[in-house]
């Protein structure tokens, strides 16, 4: 049966949520419907409990540094209910020669901090001086030519602790686009820093806080979906196909037609679906997967406090890293006990995966041990097992970008936001739907505007 709508998004994952919520805010006559092929709406985001364990799927939390991400908080009511962890009280850790250190967050920290050698604390100073090389690099490579390579290992857990992702694979110019600019405008990207303080332009003073709710992040996409008249769950989107002005989209039990259609799917999801229309540059991008190891202790176990730690590559440990989430947002196990949350595979470390949960926590605990006092046994155990992989921005990333601009100018109507296009936080994603929906109030295809120079926090 065909039935005629405004706006037809596919996924109701954050995106998908998030472009629906900033159309029907601006314009409440819009007639939206969503379709999400699972029973459940939320995509990546999916909260776990058990005997008074709370833990993650997917995110643990987001920054609130964003402008149309407290914008959501606001307008749900969710400000009054969320729960914050500020970085400042909450310090991240390294595994460095095995040991937990302090990561830097200021630069009399950096002065200090044993990470780096005295010869590699004066090669930083270097930028002021590298010429911009033009052509993209990996970010390590980027970042070993502007700063030296003894800055290596914290870009390593900056990308792990992001992307789950690999120093030498990602693109400077896909994941930093807005320092890139800066440093190819100032010659260097520690000038073109003071140089934005100085104008004021720097960015919000001190640091951001993590931000999660009582019941887990899926309250947020829970309340998304509850305003949403038209979710059609357990429906998947199978050919989308063009007719005059309009679009077509079959789910096998309905044809839907409307003359905008919202992609709000991780890349490889949307380039399936969109590929018959327009051959992209890349068949497939690349994805990491991770599994996160929830691993319970009694109050013998003895965890610094902080957000948790990461462990670069060259330290050859199993686990990419462990969150201490009980120190942050108290209430996620029971009382008298402490909650670790640790990361296994990656996009170096895939194999990892194909093990057995019992052999996972086994490898995560002997590994975990060596770096803090936790008692054995843990008093609970629990691997998730996220389902999709987080889209990795590689060195063909930017060629997919120009491709996504051709064709949504191509084929009026349509456009692509979701996971892994404009970033893959959860603030990203939700700037890229408040772009979109702009986009389809105004009737043309979305504008990258200027890229932001944003701080990595991890
Ligand atoms: C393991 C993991 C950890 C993460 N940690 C963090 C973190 O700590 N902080 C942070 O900011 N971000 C984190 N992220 C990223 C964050 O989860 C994403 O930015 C966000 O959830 C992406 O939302 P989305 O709607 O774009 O994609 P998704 O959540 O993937 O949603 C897409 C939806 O589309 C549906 N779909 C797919 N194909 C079809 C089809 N053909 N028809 C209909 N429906 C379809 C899917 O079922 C899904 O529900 C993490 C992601 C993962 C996977």
């Amino acid at each position: 049966m065909e039935k005629k709508f405004d706006v037809i998004i596919v996924g109701g994952g954050l995106s998908g949520l998030a472009t629906a919520h900033f159309l029907g805010k601006r314009n409440p006559a819009l007639k939206i419907v969503i379709v999400e092929k699972e029973d459940r709406p939320g995509g990546a985001i999916r909260t776990f409990r058990c005997d008074g364990f709370q833990a993650e799927w997917g995110p643990h939390g987001f920054l609130n540094n964003t402008a149309e991400s407290l914008e959501i908080l606001n307008d749900l009511g969710l400000d009054r209910e969320m729960q914050t962890a500020p970085l400042g009280d909450f310090r991240r850790f390294i595994c460095f020669n095995g040991k937990l250190e302090p990561l830097p967050q200021n630069p009399k920290m950096l002065l200090a901090t044993p990470l780096l050698t005295l010869p590699g604390k004066l090669r930083l100073l270097a930028d002021l001086w590298k010429k911009p090389r033009p052509e993209d690099q990996s970010i390590g490579a980027w970042a070993a030519y502007r700063f030296g390579p003894g800055v290596l290992p914290m870009v390593d857990v900056a990308v792990t602790g992001t992307f789950a992702g690999d120093l030498d694979r990602l693109s400077i110019d896909a994941v930093m686009p807005g320092v890139r600019q800066l440093e190819k405008e100032q010659g260097s990207v520690l000038r073109g820093v003071i140089k934005k303080k100085k104008n004021g332009v720097a960015g919000s003073k001190g640091l951001p806080a993590m931000v999660n709710f009582p019941a887990g992040m899926e309250r947020l996409t829970d309340r998304l979906a509850g305003e949403e008249k038209n979710l059609l769950l357990s429906t998947t989107v199978n050919r989308l196909e063009r007719d005059g002005a309009d679009w077509l989209v079959s789910t096998g039990h309905d044809l839907l037609r409307a003359p905008a259609l919202v992609m709000a799917l991780p890349v490889n999801a949307s380039l399936r679906l969109l590929e018959k229309l327009d051959k992209p540059p890349v068949v497939e991008a690349p994805g990491a997967r991770i599994a996160n190891v929830v691993m319970g202790f009694g109050k013998e176990a003895k965890v610094p406090r902080g957000f948790g730690y990461l462990a670069p590559e060259r330290e050859g440990r199993f686990t990419l890293g462990a969150m201490f989430s009980s120190h942050m947002f108290p209430d996620r196990c029971p009382a008298g006990h402490i909650l670790l949350e640790a990361l296994v595979g990656g996009r170096r470390h895939p194999e990892r995966l194909e093990l057995s949960d019992r052999e996972i926590v086994s490898r995560v605990y002997e590994d975990t041990s060596r770096l803090m006092v936790l008692p054995e046994p843990p008093v609970f155990t629990e691997v998730l097992r996220s389902s999709g992989a987080i889209p990795q921005l590689e060195m063909d990333h930017p060629a997919l970008l120009e491709w996504r601009r051709a064709i949504e100018k191509k084929l009026s109507g349509l456009h692509i936001c979701g996971f892994g296009w404009d970033g893959i936080g959860m603030n990203d994603v939700i700037k890229s739907a408040a772009r979109t929906s702009e986009a389809i109030l105004a009737e043309k295809p979305a504008e990258s505007g200027q890229a932001p120079v944003k701080p990595v926090y991890f």
